[in-house]
């Protein structure tokens, strides 16, 4: 089982009972999607991991063994599209390259590469890196 890091957030949300506390609201956890460098995610004791905020594991149902968890947010590029097209939010970083990425840790995320912008910037199996931003998303780099 993966270390239970107690973020400061957490402790001022400590629950009456379970491993995992509740943020007051969505964008207050995604504001603390990331602290002192480190992805903040849930981790269950089956071995489920995300970066997505639950109180319940989807993969076993189980609510008393989801634990809070970082991620070294390192990983491998497993697919990707170049976007010329932008979203409003990415009117001025197209193109860019959306992709999917298997961390180290095994979940795969999705995020974006505002430096990749012609196929030659990004293959298959490239190793990157997430990267702290004020950009909305994911934000990774090519190591
Ligand atoms: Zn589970």
């Amino acid at each position: 089982m993966a270390a239970q890091v107690q973020t400061p957030a957490a402790q001022a949300h400590a629950p009456a009972t379970g491993p995992v506390s509740a943020p007051h609201s969505v964008g207050e956890f995604y504001k603390g999607y990331e602290e002192d460098g480190k992805l903040r995610g849930y981790a269950c004791a089956c071995g489920y991991k995300t970066l997505t905020y639950i109180l319940q594991c989807p993969r076993c149902g189980s609510k008393k063994d989801v634990s809070e968890t970082t991620f070294k947010g390192t990983g491998e590029v497993i697919a990707y599209s170049l976007q010329n097209v932008p979203a409003d939010e990415f009117v001025n970083d197209a193109p860019y390259a959306y992709a999917l990425v298997r961390l180290e840790e095994g979940t795969v995320v999705s995020g974006w590469l505002p430096n990749a912008k012609r196929p030659e910037d990004l293959k298959i199996g490239d190793k990157v890196h997430w990267t702290k931003s004020y950009k909305i998303g994911m934000v990774f780099e090519k190591d």
